[in-house]
């Protein structure tokens, strides 16, 4: 579902008329007076670079959790995002090394009391009110936690 409506954005793009979508490309300068007026795009497969008049720049590189540094009782996935509350669930159950009765909470890592919330949590929706909003979520099950 979620590749068909990728193809459907792709499509789009492709189609639009103001639309100049340029493939292996990298930008490796800007120039102008006082702001951006130009920028110098390379072609990554000829090494050729093109100097194109531009407005403005949106830089969108992806992001790294940087999570290494975590102790491995804190379960992550792929580049490190870290897992919490029912994406720790396995068929229903807490993971074997869970030590509490209870399940872990909404923001709750897989280290009881350890809560993850923001851009670094696996599933987060990668946005700022929705960081701002899982914080918030986060000092109410802190409370939660410390009255346990
Ligand atoms: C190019 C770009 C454009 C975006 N545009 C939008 C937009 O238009 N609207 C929108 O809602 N969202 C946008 N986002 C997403 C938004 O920025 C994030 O969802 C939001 O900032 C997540 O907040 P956060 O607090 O979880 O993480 P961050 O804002 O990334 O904050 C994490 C902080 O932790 C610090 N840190 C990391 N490791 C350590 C460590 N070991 N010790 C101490 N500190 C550490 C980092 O330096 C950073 O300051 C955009 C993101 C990018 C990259």
């Amino acid at each position: 579902m979620k590749t068909r409506s990728r193809c459907r954005e792709l499509l789009r793009i492709e189609t639009s008329e103001n639309v100049e979508l340029r493939l292996n490309t990298e930008v490796v300068d800007g120039e102008g007076d006082y702001r951006l007026q130009r920028v110098v795009l390379k072609d990554r497969d000829t090494g050729g670079t093109k100097t194109v008049d531009a407005a403005g720049l949106f830089v969108l590189i992806g992001a790294q959790p940087h999570t290494d540094w975590l102790p491995s009782e804190i379960e992550r996935v792929g580049p490190g995002y870290i897992v919490t509350g029912q994406d720790l669930m396995q068929d229903g159950q807490a993971p074997a090394h869970w030590p509490l009765s209870r399940a872990p909470l909404l923001l709750e890592t897989s280290m009881p009391r350890v809560f993850a919330c923001g851009d670094v949590r696996h599933r987060s929706v990668k946005r700022v009110a929705s960081a701002v909003g899982e914080g918030s979520i986060t000092v109410q099950l802190i409370h939660q936690v410390l009255s346990e």
